[in-house]
């Protein structure tokens, strides 16, 4: 029987409020996340499932919460944040002897819905189901997605739309808009307390005490940050809105809103709609979770005496974050062009390869799984070489060591498939349609093994034809 207990308790009532999910009488169950349910142990049946998705039972008699925040926004900071159309049900140890929070999403109005609806539609649930799972196959660190039910009500969107309900399982759900939110309270005891809960949770191999306890914490979420932006570089990830709200101190990426997976490459490429600047293009976030850890930081001042020391021991720590990403970047790159040491002239090779890419408009994973299959022994027909990059490839071919071995180690962090956003639509499509299809099944098992090289149909792999924004 799993273990299911309310968190977060210590760090008081001016954090967490507690709140009623909305109680969906004709709701049902439409996608379950068996895999997560295994891995994790979670002891937990169809019908407890949907009672408590559909907010007709509490998990252990635990009083769901809806927890506050505040975040910088598109760079600006809004006071006013915390879980708008969201619940936290219950918090529970998994198989693995970790703690993981169950949350809900889409499951009614809160205090801090600020005149939302506090629901989603099914559209963006489904979004989330796929690329939460298709993250953690690529070895993305990832909140999950356990479930998606299916409401039985509309929600108004641009149109009407089914609307849902996701449950959404992470190691936390401490937001670096969590320490904001403290920050602006001067509330010294809670965010000791919430240091301490992180430390607990997340980062047990810290033991040194007092201020240095404090930097620890802090280069110990900046490392995090920067192994979670290194993977979204690896497989084109675009977040879309890399908010101080959306930025989990564990270090999972959290909110699939509008997320996508980049095909024509470009470091400019950007998803949202809402990004008119390009803040949170591809190229950018790097630069954006180092901005987001800096935000982090100057709200940890509020537990140091000496602030202009302070101010420089955060300042060498974020230096140091840039210092390891631009190490590890330069790893990936070696990784993802089989290389085995990366010397002065590979800057220029890996350089002419990317502006091949963009001014022809190849599609990343593409153009990496196509080298890549070039180096097997026997290469699958379906994944070639651009022509245009045959200059280059020459080039490639005689820097590279044992083909073998070089691809051994670009299969290992360069994609056969991802969750082309065309694909998404349109299993979107069809879930508002009401269907739910065998395609679906077999394409979503399919990403759960993406370095996987085989004959996958054409059209799972094919570039998107309509590079809009959503
Ligand atoms: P996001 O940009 O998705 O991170 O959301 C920012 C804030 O808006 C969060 O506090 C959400 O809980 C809140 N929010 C987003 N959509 C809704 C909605 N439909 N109803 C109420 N609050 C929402
Ligand atoms: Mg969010
Ligand atoms: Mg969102």
């Amino acid at each position: 029987m799993s273990h299911f207990f309310p968190r977060y308790t210590e760090l008081g009532e001016a954090y967490l409020v507690p709140q009623q999910p909305y109680q969906f009488e004709q709701a049902q169950v439409l996608l379950t996340n068996q895999a997560l349910l295994t891995d994790l142990g979670l002891d937990l049946d169809q019908q407890q499932l949907k009672n408590y998705l559909a907010g007709l039972s509490q998990v252990n008699s635990i009083q769901p919460v809806a927890m506050a925040y505040c975040g910088h926004q598109f760079g600006h900071f809004n006071p006013q944040l915390g879980d708008g159309r969201a619940h936290l049900i219950a918090s529970f140890t998994a198989s693995d002897g970790l703690n993981y929070d169950m949350h809900l999403k889409g499951s009614g109005a809160t205090v801090f819905s600020r005149g939302g609806d506090g629901l989603c539609a099914l559209g963006p649930a489904i979004r989330e189901y796929i690329m939460s799972q298709a993250m953690h196959a690529l070895d993305v660190p990832t909140t999950h997605c356990l479930a998606v039910l299916s409401t039985g009500q509309h929600v108004m969107r641009q149109r009407q739309e089914p609307g849902a309900v996701v449950c959404r399982v992470a190691r936390s759900h401490i937001r670096v808009g969590t320490f904001q939110l403290m920050a602006m309270n001067k509330d010294t005891a809670a965010m000791e307390q919430l240091v301490d809960l992180c430390i607990r949770e997340h980062f047990s191999d810290i033991t040194s005490s007092g201020e240095a306890r404090i930097f620890d914490f802090f280069k110990h979420v900046c490392s995090k940050q920067c192994a979670l932006i290194l993977k979204w570089m690896q497989v084109g990830f675009i977040h879309g809105v890399m908010n101080t709200d959306n930025t989990l101190i564990n270090g999972e990426t959290i909110d699939y809103g509008p997320c996508a997976m980049m095909e024509s490459f470009s470091f400019d490429a950007v998803f949202s709609s809402i990004d008119r600047q390009g803040r949170y293009a591809f190229g950018q976030q790097p630069n954006i979770a180092s901005w987001n850890c800096g935000r982090l930081a100057e709200s940890l001042m509020l537990l140091v005496d000496d602030k202009d020391a302070a101010v420089e021991r955060f300042s060498e720590i974020l230096s140091q974050f840039a210092d390891d990403f631009n190490q590890g970047y330069q790893q990936m790159w070696i990784k993802k062009l089989g290389l085995l040491t990366w010397q002065e002239s590979e800057q220029a090779l890996l350089s002419e390869l990317l502006s091949l890419m963009q001014q022809n408009k190849l599609d990343y994973t593409n153009t990496f799984a196509a080298l890549t299959n070039s180096l097997h022994t026997n290469p699958l027909p379906s994944y070639t070489v651009p022509e245009v990059l045959s200059g280059w490839v020459a080039k490639w071919r005689e820097r590279i060591g044992d083909p073998g071995e070089a691809h051994a180690i670009m299969q290992s962090v360069n994609p056969a498939i991802i969750p082309r956003n065309d694909m998404v639509e349109h299993f979107i499509a069809e879930f508002n349609q009401g269907d739910n299809s065998s395609a679906f099944t077999n394409w979503l098992n399919a990403l759960k093994t993406p370095y996987l090289y085989q004959t996958y149909p054409a059209q799972w792999l094919a570039t998107m034809s309509n590079e809009q924004a959503y």
